[in-house]
């Protein structure tokens, strides 16, 4: 038998039993098709004694949608898998999408957005509620995508101010009939943001619904999120279906014309327009003034701002419970093909980086299980996330006493460098990543869900 490829020697990562064992593994037609400790011949054949063999990563929540330049950064961290649609935006036409993506660089899966489905219906004004009429126009809309093979249902509520509690439950239990994931950015951050995560995670206990609460440090990473995570692991004693998944950075970035920054933030923050920075665009890298918040606010709304208004220690807080999974939110913004924010090419490298090296606060094993296994899981992708027999060959092969992130914010480097440590990627047994080199193939396919309802055997 000869394997297309052979990787040789590598510590080979079960994310699901939290081992790991030194031995050979066989791809063969996309799949893993052997794992051995005997000798085994391929077409390609890599030695990678010392080095990590684990499942491709799985971003959870992130914005790609056809966006090459964004995958080609997330793929250099290792990132094979993405779950797109989210913070309530999606593409338009997903009958599109899909035939435009049936191959990409990296596996990708949609949702679709409340924002989106708003829109689509003549909801211009994030200010206004949805009505009656619109409402059922939306849950039409919802079941069309979910029969298209969209897997789930994004909110980003805090761009849309105005939605009401009945348009959001309306189109969860929706979700629900289907068993499909929701998530949820919730409608505030910050202190005022508190009795908001309640709302989404009261809507898995009044739908049914699996709700997964999106980006945590980015909503209540400044000072509250002890009393977040509490919140959470009560919902999680009582039973409820929810997850939560977090970054590795304390500022965040989104739109600066997008309710986020909204007059009053500043205040909202306790920071100066000195804490916010814009992410592309003519002020790129610069720290803002009064003056040019209005000016980018007016003139310029689709531009990045990046808001350091967190604390990293709350970075690691989050990260650390072992509910937790970790995301970038990559791909919002981009400048001639670059990033507005290093999380795109930085969170994974710097997750193992901080936590498990410097810091030791989890092991190497469950850190790689937060951003493989778990994912997985809650997407329901039984086929990845795992290193077996008949998985997809969605492989990372990495140096863990290298890896570290080496992107930036803007007002300080360069927001897209690659990190060091990675040594190769396999996106369905293609390499993608050779060391520092993205290579210039698209094996990745966009995944479709079922269209089924729910049954409780699921
Ligand atoms: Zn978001």
């Amino acid at each position: 038998m000869i394997y297309d490829v052979v990787i040789k020697n590598g510590t080979i990562i079960d994310t699901k039993g939290l081992r790991s064992t030194v031995g050979n593994v066989g791809i063969l037609g996309g799949k893993i098709s052997v794992i051995t400790r005997e000798n085994i011949v391929g077409n390609m054949e890599l030695e990678v004694e010392g080095k990590i063999v684990c499942p491709g990563i799985i971003d959870i929540h992130a914005h790609v949608e056809g966006n090459l330049d964004c995958a080609r950064v997330l793929v250099a961290m290792g990132v094979t898998t993405v779950y797109n649609g989210n913070c309530g935006m999606s593409p338009d036409n997903f009958k599109e999408f899909f035939k435009e993506n049936e191959s990409f660089l990296i596996n990708q899966i949609e949702q679709i957005g409340h924002t989106a489905l708003r829109e689509k219906v003549g909801v211009k004004d994030r200010y206004k509620a949805a009505n009656v009429e619109e409402i059922e126009k939306m849950k039409e809309l919802l079941e069309e995508a979910f029969n298209l093979g969209v897997s789930g249902l994004s909110f980003g509520l805090e761009y849309v101010p105005g939605s009401s509690k009945v348009e959001v439950l309306e189109l969860a239990k929706v979700a629900a009939k289907y068993g499909k994931l929701i998530s949820i950015h919730t409608r505030a951050d910050c202190y005022g943001g508190l009795s908001f995560l309640r709302e989404a995670i009261d809507i898995s206990r009044k739908t049914g619904a699996a709700v997964n609460i999106s980006h945590l440090v980015y909503q209540f990473g400044m000072g509250m999120a002890t009393e977040a995570l509490h919140m959470v692991e009560d919902g999680l004693r009582e039973g409820l279906d929810i997850s939560v998944d977090s970054g590795l950075y304390s500022g965040f970035a989104t739109a600066i014309g997008s309710a986020v920054f909204d007059e009053g933030c500043i205040e909202k923050w306790g920071c100066d327009y000195n804490s916010l920075i814009a992410g592309t665009g003519k002020y790129r890298g610069q720290r803002l003034t009064r003056e040019m918040y209005e000016e980018l606010r007016k003139d310029f709304p689709e531009d990045t701002g990046i808001g350091m208004v967190g604390m990293e220690s709350e970075v690691f807080e989050i990260l650390e419970k072992p509910y937790i999974m970790v995301s970038t939110d990559a791909g919002t913004m981009y400048d001639k093909g670059i990033p507005g924010h290093p999380q795109d090419a930085g969170t994974y490298p710097k997750f193992f980086r901080t936590m498990v090296r410097e810091q030791n606060r989890i092991s190497l094993i469950e850190a790689i299980s937060k951003c493989t296994y778990m994912p997985a899981k809650r997407l329901g992708l039984i086929n990845k996330g795992i290193i077996d027999i008949g998985a997809d060959a969605d492989i990372l092969v990495f140096d863990p006493k290298v890896i570290a992130d080496k992107a930036d914010y803007p007002c300080f480097g360069a927001t897209d460098t690659r990190p060091e440590g990675i040594e190769y990627v396999f996106v369905n047994g293609v390499m993608a990543v050779k060391g520092n080199e993205v290579l210039g193939v698209k094996p990745g396919k966009t995944l479709k869900s079922k269209h089924e309802l729910w049954t409780w055997s699921k």
